[in-house]
Order: C-alpha cells, then structure tokens, then sequence
C-alpha cells in the first residue's frame, strides 16, 4: 500500500466536495470508526458513494430523502466485499464525525480519519472488511506515526447521538489483526 498526496494508490479514488483544510496545528492522532447502509440495512454501495458526492437520488424512499441535503463525506468507505474506495486526501479535513468529543477535544474531524464499513447495528460485518480495515490503519499509522491503538467508535465520540459501528462490530478482532 502506498500513499500519494493523501491518496491511497490502490483505492479507487471519487473525489467529493465535502471536505476543507484541517485547522493549524492538528495532528492527526485518531481513527474513526462508523458503519453506513442505504438505504438502512440494506447494501447498495453506489448509494454511499452517491451521498458523499452530493449525487444521491432519493426517489421514493422516505429514509434517502431525509439525507438529501447532507454535506457529508469520510476519507474512506470499505464495502462488504472488502474493496477500498476514497472520498477526501488524508490531509485534508472530512466531514464525518460532526459534533463529537474525544478525551476533552471537541470537532474530532480536525484531528481524525473517518472510515465508514458498509454495514448496520443489526448484521456481523464481512472478513474481508476487517481484512481491508486492519490494512489500511497499520499502513496510514506507519506512514503518520499515529499510535494504532487510538481507534474509537462514532458512538463513542458523539454517544446518544450516533450509534455506529454498532454492536456486531469485532473491536478484539480489530485490534488481534493490527
Ligand atoms: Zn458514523
């Protein structure tokens, strides 16, 4: 694996807006982890991309229209078949977490990495995602000297607000393949 101006040469890379300079002075020092479906529960990976490139039609679905107007993005999105697709370069700030607090730091998309797991609070995720997952982090750790223990959950930077990656989320999996 290798990294290009911020990019993952081996990921496929679609650009989105949604993304702004980091402030001055933050170290990128955390992983985020998050699980996104769309429509919930459901596994149609063209819709994720759609939503982080402000692309998404919504059509019928109630769900999908209350998200239209989201201006969100993450730096990556691994899809149930483990494949690695990149919105926003490392260096630069994606917009992920929201409002969120980690060990007394407020806005943790200043100093974070987003990576969202094609995935629900209700199924396991696949191998091949905790494959493609552990990669990714021990090579951006290295590459950043980042400490690869500093990995959290959505939820536990935004708790009562966000809950994912949700229960079926492995952590001792995680952390044995890092
Ligand atoms: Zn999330």
């Amino acid at each position: 694996m290798k990294i290009t101006d911020g990019i993952i040469n081996e990921a496929e890379f679609c650009p989105s807006p949604n993304f702004d300079n980091r402030s001055e002075n933050s170290n990128i020092d955390l992983f985020v982890i998050h699980a996104i479906s769309l429509p919930e529960g459901n596994y149609n990976t063209q819709l994720i991309k759609d939503l982080f490139l402000n692309d998404l039609d919504p059509g019928n679905d109630k769900f999908l229209q209350s998200i239209e107007h989201l201006k969100v993005s993450s730096h990556f999105l691994i899809s149930r078949s483990g494949s690695l697709i990149q919105f926003v370069p490392i260096d630069k700030r994606a917009w992920h977490a929201g409002k969120s607090n980690y060990q007394g730091r407020e806005n943790c998309n200043d100093f974070s990495i987003g990576i969202e797991l094609e995935g629900c609070d209700t199924e396991e995720f696949t191998s091949a995602q905790y494959e493609s997952l552990s990669n990714l982090i021990s090579h951006i750790s290295a590459d950043l000297k980042i400490n690869k223990k500093n990995i959290v959950g959505h939820n536990e930077i935004a708790p009562g607000r966000k809950t994912d990656p949700g229960p079926y989320f492995d952590w001792n999996l995680l952390k044995s393949m890092l």
